[in-house]
């Protein structure tokens, strides 16, 4: 019995969401006296492969099928349920990204398995149980869930986990082939087109994220978002509002109906913090809010706040951050 942690690439490298599932494979087996494989798909370099090692992984198994460079769900369940077999895996772990998500639920029926997202915590196991506690509600609470099949699927929540770092170990590569037909790639997309960053950093992957609201008053006064964005090496996002003005394009639009962000970092400017905003930026690790209102709900989620005038404050902020730089 093994823990099988599925990982995801982007440019070669592995996407941070995935060395921490890494992680906290590794200390599930560590926990259940075992060893803790992965299985990666598509374009990554293998050097990449082997700093697993450094997450406690011991080996790799790696599809290189070039059908899979692009996200096609079926095919990806496929080639996971044949590490998982091969490697009599009864722990399977992996982000609760977008691909996650659209794996895990395909992955727990295909293996008559119990699946857990967004989870937060190792799992307890006294007295023969598995119990993980997993964010419900958009983050407003918790919820302790037992897996009771024989196969746990955990899909772990982003940002929850420290990313561990055992330096100087490598992980050995080993190929795998799941005989992929045709048939698996039928709903596969026709392209992929990737976004216009303008600054060149991808809002979902960015680590540090630059935020504008309503209370910015209007789209010419953006450019305190940008230059702050930029001086930090950030992406920019905004509210939903803003977008359905069109004072910023849609795909700039965080939250409930929008993208989820886990940066290191979010920085809210004139954001009042609704619910449905706070849905798609709760699993950042540290959020500032910049408000003028005092009891803007966003102070609530904020690990620092600033209590003032966006078009005060800001300039400073940039001023400092470019400071910072030289
Ligand atoms: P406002 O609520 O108008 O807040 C503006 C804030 O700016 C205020 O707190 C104000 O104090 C502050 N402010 C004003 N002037 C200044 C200044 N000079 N300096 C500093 N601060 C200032 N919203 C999302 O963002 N994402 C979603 O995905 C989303 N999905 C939704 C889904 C549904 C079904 C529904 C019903 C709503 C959804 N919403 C979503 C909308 C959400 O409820 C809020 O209305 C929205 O997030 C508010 O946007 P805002 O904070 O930019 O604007």
């Amino acid at each position: 019995m093994s823990v099988l942690v599925f990982v995801e690439g982007l440019n070669g490298e592995i996407k941070k969401s995935s060395l921490e599932a890494a992680s906290y494979g590794s200390q599930v087996a560590q926990q259940l006296g075992t060893t803790a494989t992965a299985v990666a798909i598509g374009e990554v370099h293998e050097e990449a492969l082997a700093r697993l090692g450094e997450q406690g992984i011991s080996k790799v198994l790696y599809d290189a099928d070039d059908r899979l460079k692009q996200f096609v769900a079926d095919a990806y369940v496929k080639v996971i349920a044949k590490a998982a077999q091969q490697e009599s895996a009864k722990v399977l772990v992996f982000s609760n990204s977008n691909i996650g998500a659209a794996v895990g639920a395909k992955l727990a029926v295909r293996l008559q398995g119990s699946l857990a997202t967004n989870v937060t915590s190792l799992p307890k196991t006294d007295g023969g149980s598995f119990t993980v506690t997993r964010g419900v509600f958009s983050g407003k609470a918790f919820a302790d869930v037992a897996l009771t099949s024989d196969v746990k699927i955990i899909a772990v929540k982003k940002n929850s986990v420290e990313i561990t770092h055992n330096a100087g170990s490598a992980a050995t590569i080993e190929k795998l082939s799941a005989d992929l037909t045709d048939a698996d790639f039928a709903a596969a997309p026709k392209d992929t087109v990737m976004q216009d960053t303008e600054g060149g950093v991808l809002l979902p992957e960015a680590e540090i994220v630059v935020s504008g609201g309503r209370g910015l008053k209007g789209p010419e006064n953006w450019h305190l978002v940008e230059d702050l964005a930029k001086a930090l090496g950030a992406a920019t996002a905004c509210s939903k509002p803003v977008s359905d003005m069109d004072w910023r394009p849609h795909h700039e639009h965080v939250g409930q109906t929008g993208i989820t962000v886990s940066p290191n970092l979010y920085i809210a400017i004139g954001i009042s913090g609704a619910i449905q905003h706070l849905a798609g930026v709760n699993s950042s690790k540290v959020i500032v809010v910049i408000n003028k209102d005092p009891e803007a709900p966003f102070f609530k989620a904020a690990d620092y706040g600033i209590v003032g005038d966006a078009f005060e404050v800001v300039p400073k902020l940039i001023e400092a951050a470019k400071a910072l730089d030289k």
